[in-house]
């Protein structure tokens, strides 16, 4: 390892995967550092993500896709069903992937632009002069060893620490911090082409439960309820057991995973002197669905652009790093969050009944595409009201 780079990204996931890579492939020198000792894993997703959203980033390879999706299934708490069929069904969960394989590829894709690597290598500290981040303390395989760069991107994930030691508040209020449980099951009677989510206080409150499959008989069985509903007794695993019993008790689990998903509005400002905040560490997590991974990528790419335009212009400065933050914010991935951190905090006030009578309006519903934006505009145009109770939402 060198003790200087233009580019430091702290963590191995998608969001540091893209930036540096996109650092790399604009010809600067890039290291990005994972404290785990193998990328990839433990996987933390219910591994879902829509085909258009992957295409700008990486060709579909079948060495990743673990489930090519057809329909979707929305399920009531009454048991009421809209379904959503392939022409339809598309945009939101197009495939399931196998994130211990993709995350890899996007990794080797940054070693293969000429980006370092490291595994086991920890950022314990951000390196500061005069308020500015100047590179990061690392714990190579336990070796302390200080590396400094230009531009440091934090993409540490949702328990990002490294923007917090650098000075920025990066806390989640409790009811927006989705608890999450999940089983990879096996031997259960699915269908292998649906995303199914159900809904329901009893089921999960204040989120949604997901069965993704992965193949014929196997599947992400999964939980998010809100940090505020979680307690003693009643945790995500629990729902999660309870629906695992009812559902699929003949099941065997073969991975069973716990994990958080920020759900709040993004950080005020996701930049400082020298450092970039990408992916969950910028809080950019889709509010409605917990999908992470397309705004982890694009918002890692965008920070290796910009931090590449800054560096060759000899400003890192928080001033001239803001048009990163500028530009996501005014991305359709900017807006899509604001409107649906909006949205989700509507939804999280409808009891069951209520969100049975929203589902009865979808009944025989035809949208020629299933997209969250969509499926809003027609709950809103069959319930004229739900725009009043929206708008009244600060
Ligand atoms: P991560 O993928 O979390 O990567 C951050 C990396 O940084 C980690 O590898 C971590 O080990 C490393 N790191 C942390 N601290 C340090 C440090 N100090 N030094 C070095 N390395 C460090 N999103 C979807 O799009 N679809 C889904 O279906 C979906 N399902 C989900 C289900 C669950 C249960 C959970 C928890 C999340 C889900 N998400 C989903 C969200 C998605 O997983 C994340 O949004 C995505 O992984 C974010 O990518 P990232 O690169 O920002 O962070």
């Amino acid at each position: 390892m060198k003790n200087r780079y233009d580019v430091l990204v702290v963590g191995g996931g998608p969001a540091g995967a893209l930036a540096a890579r996109t650092a790399a492939e604009a010809g600067l020198s890039a290291c990005l550092v994972e404290k785990r000792p193998a990328i990839g894993t433990p996987v933390r997703c219910a591994e879902g993500i829509g085909k258009e959203l992957l295409k700008d980033f990486i060709e579909p390879d079948e060495r990743w896709i673990a489930a090519d999706i057809r329909r979707a299934r929305i399920i009531a708490p009454s048991g009421d069903t809209i379904k959503l069929e392939q022409h339809q069904a598309g945009n939101e969960v197009g495939y399931v992937i196998d994130r211990k394989v993709f995350d890899r590829e996007l990794v080797w894709r940054a070693a293969e632009a000429g980006s370092d690597v490291f595994v086991k290598t920890r950022a314990v500290a951000p390196i500061m002069e005069n308020g500015a981040v100047k590179g990061a303390r690392l714990l190579a395989c336990g070796q302390p060893v200080d590396v400094r760069a230009d531009v440091v991107v934090a993409a540490d994930g949702v328990e990002s620490k490294f923007a917090r030691w650098a000075g920025l508040d990066t806390t989640v209020p409790l009811g927006d911090m989705m608890s999450c449980a999940q089983y990879l099951m096996t031997d259960i009677p699915i269908d292998a082409e649906s995303t199914d989510f159900y809904l329901g206080r009893d089921i999960a409150p204040e989120g949604y439960l997901w069965v993704f499959p992965k193949g014929d008989r196997t599947a992400n069985v999964g939980i998010g309820i809100s940090g505020r509903q979680s307690r003693d007794g009643s945790r995500a695993r629990h729902y999660l057991d309870r629906f695992v019993a009812e559902n699929f008790p003949d099941g065997k689990v073969i991975e069973h995973i716990v994990g958080g998903v920020s759900v709040c509005k993004p950080l005020p400002c996701t930049v400082a002197d020298g450092l970039m905040i990408a992916g969950d560490a910028a809080r950019v997590v889709d509010p409605i669905t917990g999908g992470g991974i397309f705004n982890a990528m694009f918002t890692g790419r965008m920070a290796g652009q910009v931090a590449s335009e800054c560096i060759s212009a000899g400003d890192c400065s928080a001033g001239a790093l803001m048009k990163y933050d500028e530009a996501w914010r005014v991305s359709r991935m900017g807006k899509t969050i604001e409107r649906n951190y909006k949205v989700k905090d509507y939804f999280v006030t409808l009891d069951d009944a209520k969100l049975n009578t929203l589902a009865a309006s979808l009944a025989n519903i035809d949208m020629k595409e299933f997209k969250v934006s969509t499926l809003i505009m027609e709950l809103i145009k069959r319930n004229p009201k739900m725009l009043m109770e929206l708008r009244a939402l600060k």
